[in-house]
């Protein structure tokens, strides 16, 4: 599906750019190519950081790209969303040594750029085994599961309910960081090596558990987490009050009618996570003049990554801590937040207080899919969060594997891109002992 032209993301500039040839010549330059690589041993896909980056400085550009993707199919996009402050970079060795750290994502993004925009594969499909697998949503866990499985020869077929694909990779993460239409590019080059997709299709409604046992040998949960969670307080279903995954979903693809968010003049952001702070900078740099992010806690308790919520404060995000939306208020939409200051044992203090508001993201969490779980036979899950073998990603019921955010919790994509490729192994083992079927 072609994306609106018009859709918002398209006004926010990358935060990271490209890196010119000789930029990125003079950074791979200065990598020590330590032996240990703790860089290595922080990426969840166990990418060969320094052979890549030895492969860069030797100007094997293509080279760099094929260690990237043989390890992480989705090694694309990582390159553009982790957040590598903690995790490669965050690691590097430079940063006990008090000197910049190598910008291994910077990096990532000049080797694997010219492989993705020029469709340049280095894998292609295994030769058949006559097995076939549904991978169930459309996000990395899934993409990076039917990569693999098409690799070994097994025919994959990701189920998606959106009528585009890529998951919370096209229509979640921060336009700043990536834009979706760079997700559908890597999504289609990923897909060129024979990966078939049912897009506007929510299994569970449009096909059952059932439907998906009786055509596959395999399935594949790659669900992610549900929709946004409410506060359940008076004012909610104004116009204007958002969750912060579908706002930020109307930004990035045009779904929904948001209004401009120049014409507005301030607001409020509740929760204290990632997506608070991705909403609120979002709406921010969107022209939003007074941007407030309530947090119940204290800044110290806060699960946002330090920083995000530095780069937030500097583009004139405030926080208040210890503080708890009553109602939002409005006649025909949300036109004010009643808040309550809460005291050290998180109990309402003081009088409640308003503030303007003219929209309201509520990024508080995502709902399990706990309803959507219970249809199928024997699967186990703690609350909504699928319990799966650590080595195999196998479920309770023998036929189903699981991995990323439905299996997590809730992570980044580079989790979601290792637990897909660690099931493909694991249903490939389990195809080749049962005989599928
Ligand atoms: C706002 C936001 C910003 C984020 N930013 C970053 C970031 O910058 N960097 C980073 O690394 N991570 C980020 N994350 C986390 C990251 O996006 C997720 O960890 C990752 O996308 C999980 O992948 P997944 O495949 O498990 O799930 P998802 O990406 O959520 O994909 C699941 C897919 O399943 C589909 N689906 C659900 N139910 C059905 C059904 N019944 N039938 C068919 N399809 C179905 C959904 O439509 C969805 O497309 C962010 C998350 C959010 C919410
Ligand atoms: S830790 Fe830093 S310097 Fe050492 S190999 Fe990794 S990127 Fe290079």
């Amino acid at each position: 599906m072609a994306l609106a032209a018009d859709r918002l993301e398209t006004l926010l500039p990358d935060h990271k750019p490209a890196l010119t040839t000789a930029q990125a010549r003079a950074e791979a330059g200065r990598c020590l190519f330590c032996h240990d690589a703790p860089c290595i041993a922080a990426c969840p896909t166990g990418i060969d950081i320094p052979l890549f980056i030895k492969q860069i400085h030797s100007n094997n550009v293509l080279g760099a790209a094929r260690t990237i993707l043989e390890a992480n199919a989705l090694g694309h996009s990582c390159a553009r969303v982790c957040p590598v402050e903690v995790l490669c970079v965050g690691d590097c060795v430079y940063n006990v040594k008090g000197e910049p750290p190598i910008m291994i994502g910077r990096l990532q993004r000049y080797a694997t750029d010219p492989a993705v925009h020029g469709g340049i594969q280095f894998f292609e499909a295994g030769s058949s085994t006559g097995r076939s697998v549904a991978c169930v949503g459309g996000g990395p866990a899934s993409i990076a599961c039917a990569h693999e499985l098409v690799r070994m020869g097994h025919r994959a077929v990701v189920y998606e309910r959106n009528p585009w694909r890529g998951g919370l990779n096209t229509d979640g993460v921060a336009p700043y960081k990536m834009q979706a239409e760079e997700s559908l590019k890597e999504v289609e080059y990923l897909s060129a090596i024979g990966i078939e997709w049912r897009l506007d299709t929510a299994v569970g409604d449009d096909v059952t558990w059932d439907d998906l046992e009786a055509e596959y040998d395999a399935v594949f949960l790659g669900l992610g987490l549900g929709t946004d969670s409410g506060l359940g307080i008076p004012g909610e279903d104004l116009p204007g009050v958002w969750g912060a995954t579908r706002l930020i979903r109307a930004i990035k693809t045009g779904a929904g009618s948001l209004p401009d968010p120049a014409s507005l003049g301030a607001a409020v952001v509740v929760g204290g996570g990632n997506t608070a702070i991705d909403a609120a900078r979002e709406l921010s740099l969107l022209g939003v003049p007074e941007v407030m992010v309530a947090y119940r806690r204290d800044q110290d308790a806060m699960p946002a990554y330090l920083h995000e919520r530095g780069h937030a404060v500097e583009e004139g995000v405030r926080f208040v801590f210890r503080t708890l939306p009553l109602s939002f208020e409005g006649d025909r939409r949300v036109e004010a937040v009643r808040l309550t200051a809460l005291d050290h044992d998180l109990e309402p203090t003081g009088e409640p207080y308003t503030v303007p508001a003219d929209i309201v993201a509520l990024a508080i969490g995502q709902a399990r899919l706990i309803d959507l779980l219970d249809q199928v036979d024997k699967l186990d899950h703690d609350w909504g969060r699928v319990i799966v073998d650590p080595d195999t990603g196998q479920t309770s019921n023998p036929k189903y594997w699981a991995g990323g955010d439905l299996a997590n919790g809730g992570e980044e994509v580079v989790n979601a891109a290792a637990e897909g490729k660690r099931a493909a192994y694991g249903i490939d083992g389990w195809l080749r002992e049962n005989g599928g079927r």
